[in-house]
């Protein structure tokens, strides 16, 4: 393993590093906001000292990897530092878009270098590897500038507290927060861990302009007039433990809703978080506050099909193979290439864990490997499997009944139990007569095992599991995860 080489800040691109890395430390690439994020990271995870990282500028100077030439080439995304990938290999040169978009008025003016793009096209790219996430959508996704309009009428008109919330890493949207709430004379107060960190992180690296003594305490927000503050916050996505929720739930500790407020979500719901999102929405004007979200007050960061027309004409690669969304997406995109005259044949659709292996006489489909989300729980990583899962389901939905059974060595007799102990099942004190009658189908069958002579737990255990199990479910509908204990003496 050569090197991991970034095209961007953002969590799914940088946030299993600090997982993998102890694994296979390689060295690390990416340009310098990517690497600042990163680096943050590492820091909470004590990795910094053992890690080598490497900040690289785009542009046409080359990195040497082994046989590779590796070269960063500036798009924009929603997140500023935002690159493309050129790999020259000795087959041919590869080209990873990262995830972009084509935005001509980008707001910290670092246009897409299309130029290079095109002189890539120019030199022959074998293939390129293109951000599909948008490829359904018509026409071109609006530039990061729309949403500072919209949010410049937002204060224009707002008179009492405002609070917005967006994506932590969005920094030129934060910066057109904080530009505007400079203008309109509030100041700025922050919520959530990732937003402050982030907000740090990038004033240090010079990518946001945080005027001085703009920023106040949470509690100093609270004793300033209400048409002076703007509130910064996570949350957009509706996460549970997030600040925006918190406070749509009333359980935040410094911040309180009231009749006045107008509350700003500048993000759209990452497909499968719109029920929470929902939720957050409906609780915010539950407790009086106008909330305003939605198209209006957000655009995307990846390229919609005429970006994505733009980059394979600019680029005019002999193999598209499209990557990031749902094979939906990676389908949309297909049809898009075909349109500008790439071949059915060289739009490459792999499946998720496929390799893809470039040789001269073109590209080979390999075998899978394990490839989907390796889930992270406390200090293990990827021990939690589909069965723990499961488990834990069936606890929160169903709870957990224990019965206790004690059994005499000698003899093999059940002397005391059966007891039954529930958590989570069915409310004790109102459901005596349902535990009354477990207890008594499990002596029944406690009496059975007795008369056979059955001594092995196990299969006393499963007995008794099957007793207990068929009757609740006859009984409540439900069921709950069950464990027979037997206690020997
Ligand atoms: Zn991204
Ligand atoms: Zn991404």
């Amino acid at each position: 393993m050569r090197a991991f080489i970034l095209t961007h800040g953002h969590e799914d691109h940088i946030g299993a590093l600090p997982y993998v890395l102890p694994r296979v430390n390689a060295p690390v690439y990416g340009t310098k906001l990517t690497i600042g994020l990163l680096k943050r990271k590492l820091e909470e995870h004590r990795l910094l000292k053992k890690v080598s990282l490497h900040v690289v500028e785009p542009g046409p100077k080359k990195v040497k990897l082994g046989p590779f030439q590796v070269e960063w080439v500036r798009t924009n995304h929603s997140i500023p530092d935002g690159c493309g990938i050129a790999i020259h290999t000795p087959l041919g040169i590869i080209y990873h878009s990262g995830d972009f978009k084509i935005d001509p008025t980008p707001i910290d003016g670092r246009v897409a270098d299309l130029c290079r793009l095109g002189r890539l096209g120019t030199e022959g790219v074998l293939a390129m590897i293109v951000d599909a996430t948008n490829a359904e959508r018509a026409g071109y996704t609006p530039s990061e500038k729309v949403v500072g309009e919209a949010l410049e009428r937002v204060f224009a008109t707002t008179r009492g507290r405002l609070i917005i919330a967006t994506f932590a890493s969005n920094i030129h949207r934060l910066q057109q927060i904080i530009t505007a709430a400079h203008r309109y004379g509030r100041k700025v107060a922050v919520a959530g861990r990732s937003m402050r960190n982030n907000i740090v992180v990038a004033e240090e690296l010079g990518y946001l302009d945080v005027p001085k003594g703009i920023i106040v305490e949470l509690d100093e927000m609270n004793s300033l007039p209400d048409d002076r503050v703007v509130l910064i916050t996570t949350g957009s996505q509706g996460e549970p433990m997030a600040a925006l929720t918190l406070i749509a739930n009333g359980e935040h500790r410094q911040v309180q809703i009231k009749p006045g407020d107008t509350v700003v979500i500048s993000a759209t719901p990452i497909p499968g978080n719109e029920r929470v999102v929902g939720r957050t929405i409906d609780n915010l004007f539950r407790r009086g506050a106008q909330v305003i979200y939605g198209q209006q007050v957000h655009v995307s960061g990846h390229a919609s099909q005429e970006e994505l027309k733009l980059m394979l004409n600019l680029v005019r690669p002999h193999y598209a193979i499209p990557f990031h969304g749902e094979y939906r997406h990676l389908n949309a995109f297909k049809q898009v290439a075909m349109e500008v005259g790439i071949p059915e044949e060289r739009v490459i659709v792999p499946e998720l864990g496929e390799r893809l292996e470039l040789a001269r006489e073109g590209i080979v489909r390999r075998k899978k490997v394990q490839a989907g989300p390796v889930l992270i729980d406390g200090l293990g990583i990827g021990d939690v499997g589909n069965i723990v899962l499961r488990d834990r389901q069936t606890l929160a939905e169903n709870g957990v009944l224990v019965v206790v059974v004690v059994m005499e060595k000698q003899t093999g007799k059940f002397i005391s139990g059966p007891d039954i102990v529930t958590r989570g099942f069915v409310y004790v004190r109102e459901s005596e007569h349902i535990l009354e009658e477990a207890k008594k189908r499990a002596t029944v069958e406690l009496e059975a095992i007795e008369k056979r002579n059955i001594t092995e737990w196990s299969l006393i255990k499963s007995r008794l599991k099957n007793v207990l199990t068929d009757y609740f479910y006859e009984a409540t509908g439900r069921r709950p995860i069950i464990l027979p204990i037997i206690i020997e003496i």
